[in-house]
This record gives structure tokens, C-alpha cells and sequence, in this order.
């Protein structure tokens, strides 16, 4: 555009702005203008202005409020992305990333779609806000742009007046609030009270304009009778006088039902001082002064708001009889309290840690994800992952959904409502299909697409959802729908597994179901059934617990406990404790190949270190019988704190059979147990015997592993295989 039809003003504001930094952020800001000026070229406002006093006039308030270079220069440019040909990529090489993040977070906001909800609805949009701008300076910077366009107000259709005020109303301004932005925050509701209730609004400024000259006198009175005490005492204080603003005159008379003679503070005088002590101080001076209004005095000092305020408030009624309401705070409170979390930008060294932790109590209490980080790490690093671990999305009709990080359509479906759920057959995202696996995304507006003639929701829908209530309502339908075809297929799985467990017939004895169904809490085998059917309770879950039963019923049939171990510890990793010796080689006898289970001695063999045998290896009852050698076996135990696997040798007895080798083989390798070596010798009578060397954790596993080959069909007799010739010691 031609910047000769410019107004002046537009290029002195941009002046302004640059005096106020240092020379190479004054050349940033004046190339984002001089960009921003190019970019938007012919653009109007509504107002007939040309565009680019709007990011100007948004600039001149992020500087006011005191943010960094970036967030000027971000304001500048904040609607390139959105008006202009101008792409995040251009953005980020002409001004860096961290001005294009914060340009890209600007206009993501500005495409949440809203419409006005109850409350809770509004808290979430609020949250949406904030996940979405990841970095608070986009916020801050939506929020100057939003303060502009409150001001620019009056040149929209009265339609768009309404929706834009009750958008600001509902959401910029609490925000606002929540970031301490006093400031901020009153401008932006007045500005649109103005439009949500004109006749209200015309009465509070009529009311205030007919008494501004009597007010403005009585408050300039005060003011000076009180600098005047205050100097007397030795107080070295500021003193700022002002009406209250008229939105909250507003929600008093409305809110509150009051008439204007019922609200005591139209009028408030806010007292500055330097330290806390001196609040105190004035507070007595000014009960001294005037007659205080009974129940009105607040202490915001020791007691902060949630967002962090501090102040002591009090209410007195001057000579005059008007009342008045008296904030008297310290330098620092009363900056954080102006500007909130910008105060940070703006008074780097103003805001004690304490302070800045409290006026940042309500963005920290949204950490949930992050509570351990303290206020001041988070502030520094700016950069804030809100909600990390929500998304919120939108209903076509714009109701907002809060959904975990990763959710799918088929969780929001669900979270809408079970009948949604079930009826589901796909879903749409911002108008475009999507899978029903689609990762959804803070901001985007679900439409589940639902059929009458469904048949329910699909079992794979289960591995897939990420909330329980999803998941619950998936099972429930299950649960209800089809009873008996859940106990079939409940039924089919668990016999399934069972068999491939190698724990079918063990199942069938009628005392391992019954502990197994105490176990998980089953009053029958149907119920079991019908929840492993409908996806209540996993089948892995079930064959652990009769894995477990079985194994402790057998124990106790046939009388296998382990025994007591004592404090000494194994020898090396060899799982073996050898009396009175922690540091020695030990090895394991080969004619009798001992496992944990086994009862073992130990022999201590010349230069070999300890060989270890089971105590009925007839290796060991021949030795002890020899005078020489009898007094060489030494006590040993196992360590059963220590898992190790052992090698041990197995002998079993078969009828002659084509494959019976390899059902044998199956039993070891099902339950995932090592065949180290194997060898066959048939004898005469039609039988064979197999030797097989396997890798055991122990006699428990061994024995179960014995158990298994006995119901191979054609096995005889399974034994400990023991090589009573070799003497192994
Ligand atoms: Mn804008």
C-alpha cells in the first residue's frame, strides 16, 4: 500500500515501541512492520482503517504490558499466516523460529471454533486454550489481539457484536484473570458488557459520568489527606485513585442485587508502599482516619487469591459520608497484580520467588504432568506443555470433550454416550472420514458416523480405546448382549490355551477349579466362562492362576516345602551355600546331576574344589563307607533366593513307538524348557529308553515337566536319570 496515506500516528507508535529496546530488537520490530505493512497491503479493518494498525495497535500493548522482543515482533506479524500469502516457513527464515512458533500458536487459537456453554463447558474451552498455545506468550499475545478488537468493536454488525463479546466475556477475560492480567482483564469485560447488556451498561456509565466530577473531587480529597498522614508518619508511599470499573459495578447490581447506594466501593483508593510491615502499618492509620465498614476487611497478604493476588482490602466511609474501598499493597503485589504473569517480562527482578510462584498458582496448578518442576524453571523455560496428556475436542454442535492424550474416535463416541458407541461405523474429523483408529487432536470438531443397523462394537475395539470408560462400556455390551455366545467362546479360549498350557487334564480335577475360581473371584465356571467371552478378564490372566494352583496342589500332596535358608551366602553364581566356605569352585556330579529341590552334599575332591551330589546318589553312600574318604563330605544347601538354571539329566521308559520321540520333545519345548542332549537305546523286550539332558530352574519345574511325559501315550516310566558308574566326584 502507499505509506504516504498512513496515518502518522501508526509510525510514531512503532517509534515508541522500538525506544524502548535496544538497537537490534529495534531493527527486528521495524522489519516485522515494514513486513507485516507489505504483507497486508490493501487490507481494510471494518472501521475503514488500513489493516496494519490492528497488529500495531496489538504490538503497542504487548510492549505496555512489557513482553520480549519476540512477542512484539509475533504481534506484528500476527495475522500474516491467516490474511497474507505469507507461510510459517517464510516466517520462520525471516524472523526465526521462536516468532513463527509463537505466529503459528496465534492463529491455530484463532481457529477454535466457540459457542457459548454452561460453565464446566467454558473451563474446558479455557483449558483447550491453554493446551493449544503450548507457549504463554500465545495467549498473551491472543489476548492483546483480542483487546484491540474489543476496542474496534463498534464497527461489526450487531450479530457479530454479541458473539464476539460473549466469547471475550466467557473466555478471553477469565483467562485473563487466571494470568493475573487485572488490567487486561477489566477492559476486556467492560468492553463487552457494553454489547451483552447495552440498557445495564448505559445505566452504571450514566450513574458514574453524573457523579465523575463529585467523585473525581472526593477521591482527590482523600487522597491528599491521606498522603499527608501517611507523610507525617514516615510512610514513603504511592497513592492512585480511581472509579471501579463498571463491569464489576455491574455483576454487584446484578449479581448481588444491589442499588448504588448499597455498594460501598464505587470509589477505591489504592495505597502503594514498600514493604509489608508498612501495609499493616497504613491499614491502622486509615482505620484511624475513618470509620471502617464492619466485616469489610480482607487480608489477600497472608491469605493470596488462587492467582496469586495479594492485598489487604478494607472499606471506610469518608467525611463526606461516601464509601470507599482501600487496597494497600507493596510495590511488587501491585505489579503482578497489573500485570499478572507478564509482570515476569516486565520486572525481571521485581517479583520475589514466592511471588512469581503464587501469581502463577493457577498455570501451575495446570501442570499436572509437570508438578515437581518449581515456578521458576517453568517461567524461564516459557515454553509450557499444558496438558500434555489431554486433548480436547469438539461435538459438531460444539460441545467440548476432555479425552486422554492418544484417544481414538471410538473413545469419544463412548464419551458421548454407550448408545453412540455401539451404534458406531465411523467417524469424521473437521468434515473429512478418518479411521476409527484416528489419533485425535486438541481443536478438532468429531462427527461419529452411527448406523441403526449395526451390530455392536467390535472385540478389536478394546486393544484399541484409551479410556476405561470406553473400554468398560465395550465389555458391558458384551457382557449383556450375548451371554451365552460370550460362555461359548469363553469356554473354547480357555480350553484352548489350557491345552497349549499343557494344563488341560490338570484342569479337569474338580479341586483345581474350585481354588481357581476362589482365586479370581468367580461363583461358577460359567461366570468365568462369559467374562474371558466378553473380554472381563484376559485368558492369560487365568492360566497363570491355574498354573500356580496346580503346582501348589501338587506340593502339598506330595509333601515338597523348601527348606529353611540360612544366612550364608551361594559360592559364586552357582546357587550353592557350602558350610563355612563362600569362596571356592564348586561344581555340579555328573552321575547325579543335582537341582534346587534336591537334598546335596557336597565332597571336597583333591585340587577340583567341592563336587556337589544329591545325598541318595549311590556315588555318595559307596564313598561313605570308605574310611579315607568319609571325612571329605561337607554340608551343602541350596540358595533358593538365587535363580539359576541347572542341567539334569532325565531317563524314560517307553513302549517302542514311531513318534513317540517327537511327543516328548513337544512336552519340553511347549513349557520352553532347553534339550541340551539326547540319546535313545532299545532293549529287548520292545521298549526303549530315552536319555535326555534339559536345562531346569529346578526339582519344582522338573517335576511338572515328569508329570507332562508320563501322559505321553507309549511312556512307561520317567525317571532321575543317575549314572552309577561314573564316579564324578
Ligand atoms: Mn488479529
Amino acid at each position: 500500500m502507499d505509506i504516504s496515506e498512513l496515518d502518522k500516528d501508526i509510525f510514531e507508535k512503532i517509534e515508541k515501541i522500538k525506544s524502548h529496546h535496544g538497537k537490534e530488537e529495534a531493527q527486528q520490530i521495524e522489519k516485522a512492520f515494514r513486513y507485516a505493512l507489505e504483507a497486508h497491503g490493501d487490507q481494510k479493518r471494518r472501521s475503514g482503517e488500513p489493516y496494519i494498525v490492528h497488529p500495531v495497535e496489538t504490538a503497542v500493548i504487548l510492549d505496555d504490558l512489557g513482553l520480549d522482543v519476540d512477542s512484539i515482533v509475533a504481534g506484528l506479524l500476527h495475522d500474516c499466516i491467516e490474511d497474507t500469502p505469507a507461510t510459517f516457513q517464510i516466517i520462520e527464515k525471516e524472523f526465526g523460529e521462536s516468532v513463527a512458533n509463537l505466529v503459528e500458536g496465534v492463529t491455530k487459537l484463532g481457529k477454535i471454533v466457540y459457542s457459548s456453554k454452561e460453565e464446566e463447558q467454558m473451563e474446558d474451552l479455557r483449558k483447550m486454550f491453554i493446551a493449544m498455545a503450548k507457549d504463554i506468550r500465545v495467549i498473551i499475545i491472543k489476548l492483546a489481539d483480542r483487546l484491540h478488537n474489543a476496542r474496534t468493536f463498534q464497527y461489526l454488525p450487531p450479530q457479530k457484536q454479541r458473539e464476539k463479546s460473549l466469547e471475550t466475556m466467557e473466555i478471553y477475560a477469565p483467562l485473563a484473570h487466571r494470568l493475573g492480567m487485572q488490567n487486561v482483564k477489566w477492559e476486556l469485560e467492560d468492553l463487552s458488557l457494553k454489547y451483552l447488556d447495552p440498557v445495564g451498561y448505559a445505566e452504571i456509565t450514566g450513574y458514574l459520568d453524573e457523579r465523575k466530577v463529585a467523585f473525581n473531587k472526593f477521591l482527590e480529597t482523600v487522597q491528599s489527606s491521606i498522603l499527608q498522614r501517611l507523610e507525617q508518619a514516615g510512610i514513603s508511599c504511592r497513592i492512585k485513585a480511581r472509579l471501579k470499573h463498571v463491569y464489576s459495578l455491574y455483576r454487584k447490581m446484578y449479581g448481588q442485587n444491589l442499588t448504588f447506594s448499597e455498594i460501598y466501593d464505587i470509589c477505591a483508593v489504592r495505597v502503594i508502599v514498600h514493604d509489608i510491615a508498612d501495609c499493616y502499618n497504613v491499614l491502622g492509620l486509615i482505620h484511624d482516619m475513618y470509620r471502617p465498614v464492619p466485616g469489610r476487611f480482607k487480608d489477600y497478604i497472608s491469605t493470596p487469591k488462587p492467582n496469586g493476588y495479594q492485598s489487604l482490602h478494607t472499606v471506610v466511609i469518608g467525611r463526606e459520608g461516601i464509601p470507599f474501598e482501600v487496597q494497600i499493597r507493596t510495590e511488587d503485589m501491585d505489579q503482578s497484580a497489573e500485570y499478572g504473569i507478564a509482570a515476569h517480562w516486565k520486572y525481571k527482578d521485581g517479583l520475589s520467588g514466592k511471588q512469581k510462584e503464587e501469581a502463577f498458582a493457577w498455570v501451575r496448578q495446570l501442570l499436572e504432568s509437570q508438578q515437581d518442576s518449581d515456578a521458576e524453571d517453568f517461567i524461564k523455560n516459557i515454553k509450557v506443555d499444558l496438558f500434555a496428556d489431554e486433548v480436547f475436542v469438539f461435538t459438531p454442535k460444539g460441545n467440548v470433550i476432555n479425552l486422554p492424550q492418544g484417544a481414538i474416535p471410538i473413545d469419544f463416541a463412548y464419551a458421548i454416550h454407550s448408545a453412540v458407541g455401539n451404534r458406531m461405523t465411523g467417524a469424521k474429523v473437521n468434515g473429512r472420514i478418518v479411521p476409527i483408529d484416528y489419533t485425535l487432536k486438541s481443536g478438532e470438531i468429531v462427527d461419529i458416523i452411527t448406523s441403526k443397523t449395526t451390530n455392536g462394537p467390535k472385540r478389536d475395539w478394546l486393544k484399541m480405546v484409551k479410556t476405561a470408560e470406553a473400554r468398560n462400556k465395550i465389555k458391558q455390551w458384551f457382557k449383556k448382549e450375548c451371554r451365552e455366545e460370550n460362555i461359548e467362546r469363553g469356554r473354547a479360549d480357555l480350553e484352548r490355551e489350557l491345552r497349549t498350557a499343557l494344563l488341560y487334564d490338570d484342569f479337569q480335577s474338580e479341586d483345581v477349579q474350585t481354588a481357581v475360581l476362589k482365586r479370581l473371584n468367580f461363583p461358577s465356571l460359567e461366570e468365568l466362562y462369559a467374562s474371558i467371552g466378553y473380554g472381563g478378564v484376559m485368558v492369560s490372566r487365568v492360566i497363570i492362576k491355574v498354573k500356580e494352583e496346580v503346582t501348589r496342589l501338587n506340593r502339598e500332596k506330595h509333601g515338597i516345602t523348601k527348606p529353611v535358608v540360612q544366612k550364608p551366602k551361594a559360592v559364586g553364581d552357582t546357587g550353592v551355600i557350602v558350610e563355612g566356605l563362600d569362596n571356592c569352585l564348586v561344581k555340579f556330579a555328573k552321575c547325579c546331576t543335582p537341582i534346587p529341590g534336591d537334598s546335596i552334599v557336597g565332597f571336597i575332591t583333591r585340587g577340583y574344589g567341592i563336587s556337589i551330589h544329591r545325598t541318595d546318589c549311590p556315588n555318595v553312600l559307596g564313598s561313605m563307607k570308605k574310611e579315607e574318604e568319609a571325612g571329605r563330605w561337607i554340608r551343602t544347601e541350596w540358595d533358593y533366593s538365587e535363580k539359576h538354571k541347572y542341567q539334569t539329566g532325565l531317563r524314560i521308559y517307553t513302549q517302542t513307538r514311531v513318534g513317540i520321540l517327537a511327543d516328548v520333545i513337544t512336552v519340553f519345548s511347549n513349557a520352553k524348557v532347553n534339550v541340551n542332549e539326547l540319546s535313545a537305546r532299545d532293549d529287548t523286550e520292545g521298549h526303549s529308553i530315552l536319555y535326555i539332558t534339559v536345562t531346569v530352574s529346578g526339582r519344582e519345574q522338573l517335576e511338572f515337566l515328569m508329570n507332562r511325559i508320563r501322559r505321553c501315550p507309549g511312556v512307561v516310566d520317567v525317571k532321575r536319570n543317575i549314572n552309577e558308574t561314573g564316579s564324578g566326584k
